[in-house]
């Protein structure tokens, strides 16, 4: 087989992969960086970043990642738009194979592909998705302009999903599981003050209604009493959380129970030498575009390292 030779594979392209790929590129491992399905990773589909240090006046996730982009660009990285479709890790050097059929040799690879939206797990859910079921507001929330909807989760996301939607839907139903929501403070508080957001404390979906025009509704249980009621909306909006992007590494590497890349005592090291993981698909805790960045830059320091004490 036809194998391309690379010192440092980078496997997506959050701030993670990117902060890894400019760390590697200034340490001349001329890094090869394979983008993955979402180019940019989970801050595409954001909407303004506002506790990024460095931007006074916030930024859109979209254009701090084409930043980032120019910048490993800037600094010689190669940025390929493919998809790793199956890694070799067992032995070395590592090999890796993509959708567009390329294959790689690597003497070191680093693992940044982020992690997925979470889905409730309901038949109807799979039915409308598309016909009004959707896990990002800022994708699809135009579409639903003036129209009733309903966010599911009580955290961050979904407080910024609901406060997104405010801007355009006339209604903005947020059905939280519990009697308290996750979400950070200074995000319940503009929730709170939201005059288009009702809190629907204690409720969780149990199917979503519709017909061959897409949603028309939402039945939910009353998660205290038991209750079953109805209500009337026609987008319907999951923010439950995200799983790490981890499966096609699993069996070669150690991951835990969720699904994270279990990484060695705050350093990037995993349980395979010359195998580095950074960003969320390694990080259960913190999930930041700031603490991504710097796990991806301490990737490149350890991979740097591990190719020099190889040497
Ligand atoms: P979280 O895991 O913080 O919250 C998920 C929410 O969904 C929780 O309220 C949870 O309920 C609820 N939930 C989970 N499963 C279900 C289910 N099956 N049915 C109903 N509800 C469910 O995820 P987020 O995506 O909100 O946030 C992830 C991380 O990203 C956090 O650290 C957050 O702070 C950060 N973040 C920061 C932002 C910012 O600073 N601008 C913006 C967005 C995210 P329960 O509470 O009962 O478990």
């Amino acid at each position: 087989m036809d194998y391309e030779k690379v010192k440092c594979l980078i496997i997506g392209s959050g701030p993670a992969g990117y902060t890894a790929a400019i760390y590697a590129s200034r340490s001349n491992l001329n890094p090869i960086l394979i983008e993955g399905m979402q180019p940019g990773g989970q801050l595409t589909i954001t909407t303004e970043i506002e506790n990024y240090p460095g931007y006074p006046d916030g930024i859109t996730g979209t254009e701090m990642m084409e930043d980032l982009k120019k910048q490993a660009k800037r600094v010689g990285a190669d940025i390929r738009s493919d998809i790793v479709i199956k890694a070799s890790l067992k032995e070395y050097p590592f090999h890796i194979a993509t959708e567009s059929g390329k294959n790689y040799e690597a003497e070191s690879v680093i693992i940044s592909t982020g992690a997925s939206a979470k889905w409730l797990g309901i038949e109807s859910e799979e039915k409308f998705r598309g016909m009004g079921v959707s896990a990002c507001a800022t994708c699809d929330g135009f579409f639903y302009k003036n129209q009733e909807v309903g966010v599911v989760g009580g955290g961050d996301t979904a407080c910024e999903e609901a406060t997104y939607l405010s801007n355009i839907c006339s209604k903005i139903y947020l059905i939280v599981r519990r009697d308290e929501l996750r979400a950070s403070k200074i995000m319940q508080e503009r929730v709170a003050k939201n005059p288009k957001i009702e809190i629907l404390w204690n409720h969780k979906p149990i199917e979503i209604l519709g017909d061959n025009n897409g949603v028309n509704g939402v039945m939910l249980e009353n998660t205290k009493t038991g209750d079953i009621k109805q209500i009337p909306l026609t987008g319907f909006f999951l923010a439950i959380g995200h799983h790490p992007n981890s499966d096609m590494f699993s069996g070669q590497i150690d991951i835990d129970s969720n699904g994270y890349i279990i990484t060695k005592n705050g350093t990037s090291h995993t349980n395979i030498p010359g195998v580095f993981a950074a960003g969320d698909v390694q990080d259960s805790t913190y999930r930041q575009a700031i603490t991504a960045a710097g796990s991806g830059c301490k990737a490149a320091i350890d991979a740097e390292r591990f190719l020099i004490n190889r040497d």
